[in-house]
Formats: structure tokens, C-alpha cells, sequence
């Protein structure tokens, strides 16, 4: 299947390479704009259109539009001053424009003279003497109308759009009417043909609105973009139709350890929690690998649903593995399920980064031994690792994974011919439609709804220059008995320079509040020093803590209100809504400070500032984001992920998502062999499935 792919990849740089004029330097400007086959070609859409099929009077012009016009020029007048200009007007009886030309050669005044027919291409302006066109296209004779709309592609240097034009119009040629899905597909959810759609989108018919051509609705994009997501759709159900062919061990829910540690819980689950470890249960009870994610926004209280679950596979005689992203909130895990399943007795071993030696060696003993839940980072899989029954992983914050670590994930602990559930947790909420594109080899759970006695954070943006006044806030609220964070931001740096800025703010902040107790951590520090610090911020002997972005997840202490965050501006949405999600924990009112350098705000960063102080409800602020930035940042994939779509846009075509699901299904059920080749054209090898 492999070979396949990589065979499929060479077939169509061969058919690219095989167009005339199409050279190795051409042929490697393509595959900078990702077109590596004529197919890519195909896909390869407009990002607009020019409408120079007809000509438009000039007495009908309207500002801010293109246009195609054609007239007699009337005067020709050069201006001096300090930028020369050659100004020249034409009219057609209907009206007058100006054309201003900047930058000319000496020759252009006499070949514009009064009495040249002269046809031009440009936007039209209000200038401060009426309609203008500054440095439009022109040519003698008159203007020569285009028989379709013209496409402006994404471009790159060294490939002028005559060149892209050119191409495309071979590859639409050469495709002909092959079409790529199934007839009775197509029939059933109305799409058009796919030879029209290409047509239409590369060489729109006269008439054709361009407008229209952008609209979600538009039967062309509406064809393409489908196919696209039944593409990611089709691949994403294959991989999980291979998991699903293992066996697991089924894990009955809901026994005897369960009920003593929901009973010694001083609080009740909510509503979400219940549902959503009852959806747990059902999966692990039965001999089919579960594979859950389970969303939850910030505080939502997934770490109980998740001990719930390893003390189901606990109970069954299997282990449980829970792993984190970071050695922080991997020890937060640890110290949680110490609390609550030790006095149960069950022994919980720590795997972290940095456990080494005879330490490391007696955790891999007892992990070998059968130990019932194992906590820990990515140590966790390295192959010495070894577990006796392996029953059950659970992976929190998943966002910062994609598809084939899960798939790693998923190969590690087999015992036997048992592979164990896999439950995935996440705080970023990510729109429904999203989850459903880019998670589709799981079952969603969704925690939406959080504990009793939260009251949102209210939040506010500061400029930098008013720093000051945040710092006077700050030591009012430690007088007041309440703690705090500060935040310390540095884009794209190390953890050493992210280390030092945090380091040069806790001196500034010691100084500045001499009665403030302040403490520090970042990075750098040892594991044992960064737990200290935080177990020293959660009993309250730190009033004051300043950190480095180690603290955005996971961190859990209730009795601090404020957050400042430095430089927010360099943050993501979804980032700087972690962050806020460490405060808001505990009954009291909690604040969010966003301290912004307004020279760096651009706008999107004034937009993103403007949506925290508007709403603490993570998915509306996922809805945004993904709005704001499209999806591939937003599951911090970019284009190298599995969501890499090239046509369809998720929040433009999010309506599709249900009816491609269905035609998933059905295409994977009724054409197997269809549905390959639908992976294999729109992935290529990016979705190496045939290897899981
Ligand atoms: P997250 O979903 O962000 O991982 P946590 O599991 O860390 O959230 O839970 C956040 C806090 O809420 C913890 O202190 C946890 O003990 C508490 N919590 C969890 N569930 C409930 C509940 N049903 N009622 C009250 N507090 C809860
Ligand atoms: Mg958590």
C-alpha cells in the first residue's frame, strides 16, 4: 500500500512534468504551493477572479470594483512636482475616467496621445478630479473581452499567473470528464459532477458572479469541499476500523473500588461527569478497544472521570497508565490519584523525565510486577517500559498530539493479542464539526457543563504602560489574603531565555512588593523544586506566583484569583484561555489581567483580546479561534497535520460534516476500493493507515 502511495506520487510528478513548458525549476515552484500532480493542479483554486469578459460604459462605473472599460483618449498632461505623473483621460460617450500612471517610460505620453483608442484594466477610484484608474493594464486598439472569467491563484515567485492560468487549463484538459466518486454518491447527496465543478472554478463562464463562486453554497466549491472532507472523513474511519479489529479486555464499570472512592469524593459529579463515565463504561466493558476523547473545558473535572476509569480496569485485574504532556501536571496527576486511590490500596507508581537510576529501575520493576495505575510523561513509553497487563491509557491534553502518536500510543502495551482502551482527554474544546473532521477515529464524550460555585473571571486588557497600576492591584489583593499569578510570555524562545524573563519579573515584583511573598517557576527547574515551589503556592506560603507558560495546564489550586499575563498579545486564544482556567477555581471573584505592548498588537491580536474579556466559555472561544485562525493552528498541526484541507473550510462547510459522515460510512461500506482511492488522492501517503 505503501509503495502504492509513493508509486501514485511518482505518476504524478511524471504527468506535471510531462506539460509543455513544465521544467525542474517550475516543477519545484509547484511543489512550494504544495501541487506535486496534476491533481494538485486541479485543486489548486483560485483565490479570485477578475471579470474582463465584457466591457463596461464609463459612464457606469462604480468605485472600489475592477473593471474592463475602453475610450478615446481626450488629454494627456504630464504633472511635475515631486513625483512626476502622467495623467490621461479617456472618455467613450457614456463617460469619463482619469488614468494615472506614476513610474513610466519617457515613450508613454505620445503613445497615449488624443485620439488613440486605448482599452484598460484596473480598479477603479474616487480620485480628487472624479473616476480614476492609477497604473491599469492597457493595451492599443481597444479592450479584447476574455471569454471566461479570469482566476487569480495563489502565487509564488518565479510563477506568474499567466503561468498558473496556462497549467491549469492543460490539466483540466487532460482530466477530461473523469469523475471520482461514485454515481450513486453523487446522486444521493446532490453533488455535481466533477468535471463541471473544475470548469467552473478555473474557467468561470461569462456572467458568472465571482462573488457567487465564494459562496459556500455554490454547487462547485459545495462538490469539492465535500469530497475533501469525506477524504479526511474516509481515512480517519479506516484507521479506526483497523484498531477496532483488535481485541481488549473488557473491563467491567462501576464495582466495588468505584463506589468507595465516589463515596470518600467531598463533592458529587456533575450531570456531564456522570454521562460522560457512563460512556467510559460502556466502552470498557466490552472486548472491542475503546477509543474515547473526552473534552472538557478548563476545570470541567476530567481527572475524576479518568480515575473512575483506571479503577475499573484496577478492579478487573488490569493496569492503568494515565500520561501528561509536561512533568508539572503529570505530578499534579500523581499526587491527585496518590490521594485517591492509595487508600484504597492501590499503589500508584510515578514515571517521570527525570526518574533515573535505582529509582527508575524499581519503578519499571513494579510497573513489570503488575502495579495497578502508573502515572507519568512520555518516559512512560520509552521500550524498556514494560507492563504486566497493560488494560487501559489515558492521554490528557491530547491537542498537543496528532494522529500518528496516537497511533504509536496505541501499538505500545499490547499484551498479547489485547491491546489496551485508549481514553484521550482534552481541554481545548474544539467545535463540534472540528472534532468530528479531525477526531473521527474516536468517540467524542463532551464535560459541558462545570462544577457548582464557579463564577466567571472577569477580565481585563491593560497596555504595558500602565504596568504600574496592575503591580498596586496585585498587593491590595495579597493584603486581602488572595493569591496570584504572573505570567511571563516569550514567543518561539527557549526554555532558558522563558526561564531568565521570569526570573528579571519575580526580582522586579520582590522588589516593588517588599510584604508580598513572591515564588518562581519555570522550566528549568528541577521537578522536585518546581513540586516544592507549587505545593508552597497551594498552601499559601507563596502569595505571589510568577512562571513561565509551564503552569498553562492542569495546575489546580483554588484559592487564587488573579492571573496577569504578560505580553498576552504573543499568545493564542486558546492558550491564553488555559492560562485563565488556573483561576476561577474556588467560590471567590476572579480576575484576569491581559497585559498587552500596544506597537505589537496587530489586529487580529486586538480581536483576540477583545473575545477573553467577552466570553469564559471555551468553546465559544475554540469557535472563534477557528474563526480567526483557521483550523490547522488551531489543533497546532498547521499544515503538516491531518487536517491540511485544501479546499473546504470548516467554518465556511462546518454544515457538510454530518451528511460526509454518512457518506463515509456508506462509501467504506458499498465501495471499499473507492474509498482507498479517494485517501490515496486527497493524503497521498500522509495517512499511512495500511501501517497501523
Ligand atoms: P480539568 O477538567 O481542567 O482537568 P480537574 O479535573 O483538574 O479539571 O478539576 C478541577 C477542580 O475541580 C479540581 O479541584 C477537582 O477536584 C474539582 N472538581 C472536579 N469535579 C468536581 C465536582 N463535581 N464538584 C466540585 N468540584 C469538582
Ligand atoms: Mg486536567
Amino acid at each position: 500500500m505503501r509503495h502504492g502511495m509513493d508509486g501514485a506520487a511518482e505518476q504524478g510528478a511524471a504527468a506535471l512534468a510531462g506539460l509543455p513548458g513544465v521544467g525542474a525549476r517550475t516543477l519545484e515552484r509547484l511543489a512550494r504551493l504544495g501541487v506535486r500532480g496534476l491533481g494538485d493542479l486541479l485543486l489548486h483554486l483560485p483565490l479570485r477572479y477578475e471579470d474582463r469578459t465584457r466591457i463596461t460604459p464609463l459612464g457606469r462605473l462604480l468605485p472600489g470594483r475592477e473593471a474592463l472599460v475602453e475610450g478615446e483618449v481626450t488629454a494627456a498632461v504630464e504633472a511635475g512636482g515631486r513625483r512626476r505623473s502622467l495623467q490621461v483621460e479617456i472618455t467613450d460617450g457614456s463617460g469619463v475616467l482619469r488614468l494615472r500612471f506614476f513610474h513610466y517610460r519617457a515613450g508613454l505620453k505620445a503613445r497615449l496621445r488624443p485620439g488613440v483608442r486605448v482599452g484598460c484594466y484596473g480598479e477603479v477610484r474616487l480620485g480628487p478630479a472624479g473616476l480614476e484608474m492609477v497604473h491599469p493594464e492597457w493595451r492599443l486598439g481597444g479592450a479584447r473581452p476574455e471569454p471566461a472569467l479570469t482566476p487569480v491563484y495563489p502565487a509564488t515567485e518565479g510563477l506568474p499567473q499567466r503561468t498558473l492560468r496556462a497549467l491549469a487549463g492543460e490539466a483540466l484538459a487532460r482530466a477530461g470528464r473523469a469523475e471520482t466518486l461514485p454515481a450513486w454518491l453523487r446522486e444521493a447527496y446532490g453533488l455535481y459532477p466533477l468535471p463541471d465543478a473544475l470548469a467552473r472554478l478555473h474557467r468561470p463562464p461569462p456572467g458568472t458572479d465571482p462573488a457567487a463562486l465564494a459562496d459556500p453554497a455554490d454547487p462547485a466549491r459545495r462538490r469539492l469541499a465535500f469530497e475533501e472532507l469525506l477524504a479526511h472523513q474516509v481515512s480517519l474511519r479506516l484507521l479506526r476500523a483497523q484498531a477496532r479489529r483488535r481485541q481488549a479486555p473488557p473491563l467491567a464499570p462501576g464495582g466495588r473500588l468505584a463506589e468507595a472512592f465516589l463515596a470518600a469524593l467531598p463533592f458529587e459529579l456533575t450531570a456531564a461527569q456522570r454521562r460522560v463515565a457512563e460512556e467510559i463504561g460502556r466502552d470498557l466493558a466490552a472486548p472491542r478497544p475503546m477509543l474515547r476523547l473526552v473534552q472538557g473545558d478548563v476545570g470541567s473535572g476530567k481527572t475524576v472521570v479518568a480515575a473512575l476509569a483506571m479503577l475499573a480496569a484496577a478492579e478487573a485485574g488490569w493496569q492503568a497508565a494515565l500520561m501528561a504532556p509536561t512533568e508539572l501536571l503529570a505530578e499534579q496527576h500523581r499526587a491527585n490519584l496518590a490521594r485517591w486511590l492509595e487508600p484504597l490500596g492501590l499503589e500508584v507508581v510515578w514515571l517521570g523525565g527525570r526518574v533515573k537510576g535505582a529509582a527508575r529501575r524499581a519503578a519499571l520493576a513494579r510497573i513489570a510486577a503488575g502495579a495497578p495505575a502508573v502515572v507519568g510523561t512520555h518516559a512512560l513509553f520509552q521500550d524498556d517500559v514494560r507492563f504486566a497487563r497493560l488494560g487501559l491509557v489515558v492521554v490528557d491534553e491530547q491537542h498537543r498530539f496528532g494522529v500518528h502518536q496516537r497511533l504509536a500510543l496505541r501499538g505500545k502495551g499490547e499484551a498479547g493479542a489485547l491491546v489496551p482502551h485508549q481514553l484521550i482527554m482534552t481541554a481545548t474544546p474544539i467545535p463540534r464539526t472540528l472534532a468530528m473532521t479531525a477526531y473521527a477515529d474516536l468517540d467524542l464524550s463532551v464535560i459541558d457543563e462545570l462544577p457548582p460555585g464557579r463564577t466567571p473571571v472577569r477580565t481585563v486588557t491593560v497596555p504595558a504602560a500602565r504596568r504600574g497600576e496592575v503591580v498596586a492591584r496585585l498587593r491590595a489583593a495579597c493584603a486581602a489574603g488572595r493569591q496570584a499569578y504572573w505570567v511571563c510570555t516569550l514567543v518561539e524562545a527557549s526554555e532558558a531565555l522563558q526561564a531568565e524573563a521570569a526570573e528579571a519579573t519575580a526580582q522586579t515584583l520582590r522588589r516593588a512588593l517588599p510584604e508580598v511573598r513572591v515564588g518562581l517557576v519555570h522550566g528549568r527547574m528541577r521537578g522536585e523544586d518546581k513540586e516544592r515551589v507549587m505545593r508552597a503556592f497551594a498552601a499559601g506560603e507563596i502569595q505571589l506566583l510568577v512562571a513561565t507558560t509551564v503552569i498553562e495546564v492542569g495546575v489546580d489550586v483554588p484559592n487564587a484569583t488573579v492571573m496577569v499575563i504578560d505580553n498576552a498579545e504573543r499568545l493564542g486564544l486558546a492558550q491564553l484561555h488555559q492560562l485563565r482556567g488556573r483561576v476561577g477555581r474556588g467560590g471567590g471573584e476572579s480576575h484576569c489581567v491581559l497585559l498587552y505592548e500596544p506597537s505589537r498588537l496587530g489586529e487580529t491580536g486586538r480581536a483576540r483580546l477583545a473575545v477573553l474579556r467577552e466570553t469564559c466559555d471555551g468553546f465559544e472561544i475554540a469557535r472563534r479561534d477557528l474563526a480567526l485562525r483557521g483550523p490547522g493552528e488551531l489543533l497546532g498541526t498547521r499544515q503538516s497535520g491531518p487536517l491540511a484541507l485544501r479546499v473546504a473550510d470548516l467554518v465556511r462547510d462546518g454544515d457538510l460534516v454530518p451528511a460526509v459522515q454518512e457518506a463515509a460510512e456508506a462509501l467504506i461500506r458499498r465501495d471499499r476500493e473507492a474509498a482507498e482511492a479517494l485517501v490515496r488522492r486527497w493524503l497521498g501517503g500522509r495517512m499511512a493507515y495500511a501501517e497501523a
